[in-house]
């Protein structure tokens, strides 16, 4: 059995992470929160035996094998780096950190520890996500030569805080979903981003400078161009994922979900047809990886890799914006 401990007392550990571990077998020895009144209320209230506010109390004070960081993204670095020298293994939420000097400094620390590390990109755990790739794969629509992310929503009260006015915590809505966005294009696709303009707007709720919207258009080694609508103030739209091919389409409705839904179509010259889909929790389809890496058998859902790219791309989308210049996305490896 893994035996864990959160580093933060958060809203994505108690709405999925804390029961996406406990549906796998793994126990929650102990919570880390910076306000130890918090930490106890929320250890009582989830079934948790420890709260602790310190880094280290957490990594030495119980026996702990993994943790889970869903604190606020400048913390990650350096709690990652804790973890790595305390011989944990991590799963880290995206945005990996706010600079990729910081995310690649994570990256080699969990290497050199010889620790399992992964970013949570959820949506790869998605039968939606994972039924176009693998129709893809099977050359069902050809060559993909264009796709289309839809993925503004209404950030819900209860999370309208720091992602709309703390520029330092990595608010904003382009290293919320456009990091989730570009993840997906490369696990769907198969394909890795090269390149991306931008733009961005305030529609109502972000302040600070930062962005609650943004559009972009990124293209891939392939030659792919794919276009990205992420928001905070979308209250009605719906979200959609889709792939076009020189033989086909794939059009994904409502997929871009924390939740295990969605339909997925495929068009072609046959006609059209709903893929068949095995929905499953896709938070914890992704702590089964991360149990079973531990374990030496396969890796993450999403690696520490995955997270450089996915931060790099969104780093260079909110350069594009700003400076209204073509940016290349290059995370380094
Ligand atoms: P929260 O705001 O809920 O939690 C972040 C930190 O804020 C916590 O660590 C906690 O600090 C503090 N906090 C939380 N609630 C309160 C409160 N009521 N009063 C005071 N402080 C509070 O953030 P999220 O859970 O939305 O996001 C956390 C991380 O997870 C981010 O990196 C985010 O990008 C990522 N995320 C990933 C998702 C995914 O599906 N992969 C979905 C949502 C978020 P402390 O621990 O010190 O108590």
């Amino acid at each position: 059995m893994i035996r864990w401990g959160l580093i933060g007392a958060s809203t994505i550990a108690h709405e999925w992470v804390i029961d996406a571990i406990r549906a796998n077998g793994g126990e929650i020895v102990s919570v880390m929160s910076a306000n130890a009144e918090r930490g106890a209320k929320y250890a009582a209230d989830h079934g948790i035996a420890h709260s602790v506010t310190a880094l280290d109390e957490l990594l030495s004070g119980q026996s702990i094998d993994a943790v889970y960081i869903s604190t606020t993204n400048e913390l990650h670095k350096d709690q990652v780096l804790a973890s790595a020298k305390a011989g944990k293994h991590v799963l880290c939420e995206k945005p990996l950190a706010t600079s990729l000097d910081d995310a690649k400094a994570m990256v080699a620390a969990c290497k050199a520890a010889n620790v399992v590390f992964a970013t949570n990109h959820h949506l790869r755990n998605a039968a939606t996500h994972t039924a176009m790739r693998d129709a893809i794969a099977a050359g069902k629509i050809g060559k993909p030569l264009a796709a289309r992310v839809f993925h503004a929503v209404y950030l819900p009260p209860h999370l309208q805080g720091w992602r709309l006015d703390r520029p330092d915590a990595g608010g904003g809505v382009i290293l919320d979903i456009t990091v989730h966005d570009t993840d997906t294009l490369r696990y769907v696709l198969g394909d890795d981003p090269v390149e991306v303009i931008a733009s961005t707007q305030q529609s109502g709720l972000a302040k600070a400078d930062l962005a609650d919207a943004v559009m972009g258009v990124m293209r891939f080694k392939s030659g792919l161009i794919a276009m990205l609508h992420d928001g905070f103030t979308t209250k009605y739209a719906d979200t959609g994922f889709e792939v076009h091919g020189t033989e086909g389409s794939l059009v994904g409705r409502n997929v871009m979900s924390q939740k295990p839904v969605g339909i997925v179509t495929l068009r072609n010259a046959d006609g059209e047809f709903e893929l068949k889909l095995d929905h499953q929790n896709l938070y914890e389809t992704g702590i089964a990886k991360f149990h079973a890496a531990i374990a030496g058998n396969g890796k993450p859902a999403a690696d520490g890799e995955d997270g450089l790219w996915s931060l790099a791309a969104g780093l260079a989308v909110a350069e594009a914006a700003k400076t209204g210049v073509t940016q290349p996305i290059d995370p380094g490896l």
